[in-house]
């Protein structure tokens, strides 16, 4: 089985770090700078036979091929037009999208909310959220849900942020993950291996 993989999400919501995750090398450019990835950078995924897929001929080993995107953010300039150009080719015809937030912002909504939270939370905003959501509208492809940087936002505090996003987005699956601390990536792994 193979498959083409698409990651796509807002600047620094972890893409790169991701990949580079998924890959188990260091190709695309990680930085904390919006933008950096100018270019699609493909990888190719090979995955094991699991114990399960050894006993079915049909399910050998997957795979995948990964397309990293440019951050996902308004076009203002023509640089900007191109990039979301790649974004949008990115999203076409894939087997499966990751969407990737970054768990650790506050949604539009919570800002204006007292409810406390504990940490200082950069705040959405809430023409940002929009904005990626309107990009998912067109997708055929499953769209998974990957939450990232959950090593720096208490479990209860993902809750709020699962169902913002399920209420607006009908989401294959939620997948929590830690591309820096290497966390959830087998979970991702299973979940886009079964789409293809
Ligand atoms: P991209 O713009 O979506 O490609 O984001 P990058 O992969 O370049 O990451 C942006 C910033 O977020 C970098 O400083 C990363 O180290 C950081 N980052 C990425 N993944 C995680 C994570 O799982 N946890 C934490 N705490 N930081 C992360
Ligand atoms: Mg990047």
């Amino acid at each position: 089985r193979s498959g083409f993989v698409s990651i796509v999400g807002r600047p620094n919501a972890g893409k790169s770090t991701l990949l580079n995750a998924l890959l188990g090398e260091k190709i695309a450019i990680v930085t904390h700078k919006p933008q950096t990835t100018r270019n699609r950078i493909l990888g190719v995924l090979e995955l094991p036979i699991r114990k399960k897929a050894a006993k079915d001929p049909g399910r050998g080993a997957a795979q995948v091929v990964l397309v990293d995107t440019p951050g996902v953010h308004k076009p203002s300039s023509h640089l900007d037009k191109r990039m979301m150009q790649e974004v949008y080719d990115a999203l076409e015809s894939r087997d499966v999208v990751l969407f990737i937030v970054d768990a650790t912002h506050r949604l539009p909504a919570e800002s204006k909310s007292d409810k406390p939270f504990t940490r200082d939370r950069k705040a959405m905003s809430a023409e940002e959220d929009t904005f990626a959501l309107s990009l998912l509208k067109n997708v055929d492809s499953p769209v998974l849900l990957v939450l990232n940087k959950i090593d720096s936002v208490p479990r209860a505090e993902l809750l709020p942020l699962i169902a913002h996003w399920s209420e607006k987005y009908n989401f294959a699956e939620v997948i929590p993950i830690s591309a820096k601390k290497k966390d959830g990536l087998e979970v991702l792994l299973d979940a886009v291996v079964k789409r293809l």
